[in-house]
């Protein structure tokens, strides 16, 4: 069997064509995070390219979301310890840097690794999430995070 680079039983979005894009990249057997296949599948521009990761914003934002960026490793990793402390370094400059140039009053910064049947991630690739819910005082569905 070839190896699977997203788990569609975690692509479920409300309202979105998200779990059919899974669906099409299931079929292709790429990894839509690596460099060679990400413009094919994202077309957010890239805000800020480091040595190790790459920002930019999320194609299907959770719903609610006011800011939900992506900090997706350059090289394909999916374990935690292949994330070396040159790239720890750099993925804080870049969340600093992000932060301060869209003004982020809160955010979560979330990070699946591993076996994705554990994680609940729809890519492989290794991946942080920064997610900013609405904000202000105005009731609204919180936005959920799926872990498995
Ligand atoms: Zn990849």
């Amino acid at each position: 069997m070839r190896k699977a680079f997203v788990n569609l039983k975690n692509a479920f979005r409300p309202n979105s064509t998200y779990k059919d894009v899974i669906h099409k990249i299931r079929q292709d057997s790429v990894c839509p995070f690596c460099p060679k296949y990400l413009k094919q599948y994202h077309k957010k521009p890239i805000i800020k390219t480091g040595r190790f990761w790459l920002l930019t914003d999320n194609m299907y934002p959770y719903a609610g979301a006011r800011h939900h960026l992506l900090l997706i490793h350059k090289k394909h990793i999916e374990r935690f310890a292949e994330i070396s402390p040159a790239a720890w370094q750099e993925l804080e400059r870049l969340v600093a840097f992000v932060v301060k140039k869209r003004a982020i009053k809160g955010a979560a910064l979330i990070m699946r690794f591993g076996d994705t049947s554990y994680t609940g991630a729809s890519v492989s690739h290794l991946h942080a999430n920064i997610i900013a819910g609405p904000g202000g005082a105005k009731k609204h569905d919180p936005i959920m995070f799926r872990v498995g």
